[in-house]
């Protein structure tokens, strides 16, 4: 049967990956990350959404709390 990744959170691997790829800078916005940043579901994890680089989008803390009321 067919197993729903159930991780939750990303590695730090990932957030650096991620990080990486977006220059440092918030998928929305452009602004600078700092450290804390938040690792966005695409799909959200409640929804199915998977744990893996290509759900997810590294967002500032003001963007997320735009997307994730
Ligand atoms: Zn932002
Ligand atoms: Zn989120």
């Amino acid at each position: 049967m067919w197993q729903r990744d159930s991780r939750r959170f990303f590695t730090k691997k990932q957030r650096r990956t991620a990080y990486l790829n977006h220059d440092g800078r918030c998928a929305k916005c452009s602004e600078y990350l700092t450290q804390g940043f938040h690792m966005h579901h695409l799909r959200r994890w409640a929804d199915g959404g998977q744990t893996e680089l290509d759900n997810s989008s590294p967002l500032c803390e003001r963007c997320h709390k735009d997307i994730d009321k």
